[in-house]
């Protein structure tokens, strides 16, 4: 189907590095293997669908400094987040790759990522370089403090990183009940083509949508005149105390189909994404990919992907300013409170009884979902409250929120297929 969303992706071009499944075993035979982590998959199968375009592959040192340093691509384009394969000398010995620079492409070094035991990606390494991770936690987070998540992920990061580009030779399966959520950038585009909308407000989400997060969608919505909202929830690594995945994606698609949302302005999607709580940074970033993705615009609340208190509360409002235009507009959304004097949920900038606000914040809700106390419907859905309280039957013995047990015996998001045996007669069928 031909897409015809005027907007374009980060760059221009929306890359697609994924071999034909006549290539893929043909291109992975006989390389080198080097397993890979769960977060490293992720971003190996997100470079290769395009979702961080036009980037082709982990960044070299110079890239890796200039988006450190500047906020920028070394072309100049705004990236704001490092994507980084790191790796310790040891395996990278195994594989056959030496430190340093190679230029040419015909000479680099080509290794097979594998995941789960299976063949992933081919990385044509074109460096091998160490960073300074301090200067990166220092630039990237704004704090070198050990108890920033985003900082101790760079710290306890390996020695040594591979830059080059990826190609993906064996794409991964989605599991249910992801499967029917979790779009390529090139499907996400078709499927606004479908729908007809040529403006999306994009909702990025790691929680449970209650009443405050729904009006927050209708309300930029409107003031965006887009044609739909895309609700991005974020899958990726998780920790004790969140929201389960399933609970998420499910719980937001039920807006629409308990009629919250008209079937044709609201859309759940997914995006495999650890969070690296960077705050003004990381916004940024969730523009950029939700730009790939075929978004005009993207919803930013207070304290965006931030942490503790190392951020202001409306530090994703003013990073904006400092910027060119990415191309992607921010919706700026104050707080959604619960004003017993309104009767509801209210918006911090037409509600005048500020002195009366009770907090729609996590420790509310989750009391609520956690048992006994009935939500008023005007905090959160009964319709939603039952989908969460059935997902956390099903996925989680009993509860909504992430446990030790859970992330132990979950159903993994991907799983990945046998790649089939490459039967050219230069290679050994593998
Ligand atoms: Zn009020």
């Amino acid at each position: 189907m031909a897409v015809d969303n005027t907007l374009s992706p980060h760059g221009g071009e929306l890359i697609e590095r994924v071999a034909s499944a006549n290539d893929a075993a043909h291109i992975a035979a006989g390389l080198p293997r080097i397993p890979v982590r769960d977060s490293i998959a992720r971003e190996v199968i997100n470079l290769a669908y395009g979702f961080f375009s036009p980037l082709e592959g982990f960044m070299v040192r110079s890239e890796v400094d200039s988006v450190v340093r500047n906020m920028t691509l070394n072309n100049g384009l705004v990236w704001s987040i490092p994507i980084i394969f790191d790796i310790s000398r040891r395996a990278m010995a195994e594989a056959g790759v030496t430190p340093g620079a190679t230029p040419e492409a015909t000479s680099r070094v080509s290794v097979l990522l594998t995941y789960q035991d299976q063949a992933l990606a081919v990385l044509e390494v074109a460096e091998a370089f160490s960073y300074d991770r301090e200067f990166m936690a220092q630039n990237v987070y704004g704090t070198t403090d050990r108890d920033h998540p985003g900082v101790t992920r760079t710290l306890e990061m390996e020695d040594m990183f591979l830059g080059g580009p990826v190609t993906l030779v064996n794409p991964p399966v989605i599991n249910p009940p992801f499967d029917r959520f979790w779009k390529t950038p090139r499907q996400l585009r078709e499927r606004f083509s479908e729908l007809g909308w040529s403006k999306v407000v994009a909702h990025q989400t790691r929680n449970v949508p209650h009443v405050g997060h729904e009006w927050m969608m209708k309300g930029a919505l409107l003031s965006s005149e887009a044609d739909g909202i895309l609700v991005s929830a974020v899958i990726g690594e998780k920790k004790p105390g969140d929201y389960i995945d399933e609970a998420i994606v499910l719980a937001h698609h039920r807006l629409r189909e308990a009629g919250f949302f008209l079937p044709g302005i609201h859309e759940t999607s997914t995006l495999m994404w650890d969070m690296r709580y960077a705050g003004p940074r990381e916004a940024v970033f969730h523009a950029i990919v939700r730009k790939n993705l075929g978004c005009s615009h993207h919803m930013f609340g207070r304290d965006h992907a931030g942490v503790g208190n190392y951020y202001e509360t409306y530090a994703a409002h003013k990073v904006f300013e400092n910027l060119p235009d990415l191309g992607i507009k921010s919706v700026l959304t104050l707080e959604w409170w619960y004003c017993p004097v309104c009767q509801g949920v209210a918006y911090e900038g037409l509600c005048g009884h500020r002195d009366q606000k009770q907090d729609l914040a996590g420790t509310v809700i989750r009391r609520i979902i956690d048992g006994g106390q009935e939500p008023a419907p005007t905090t959160l859905r009964s319709e939603i409250l039952e989908v969460v309280r059935e997902c956390a039957d099903k996925y989680n013995a009993g509860s909504a929120f992430v446990t030790p047990e859970y992330l132990e015996n979950r159903t993994p998001v991907i799983s990945m297929p046998t790649l089939g045996c490459c039967t050219c007669s230069e290679h050994q069928p593998v």
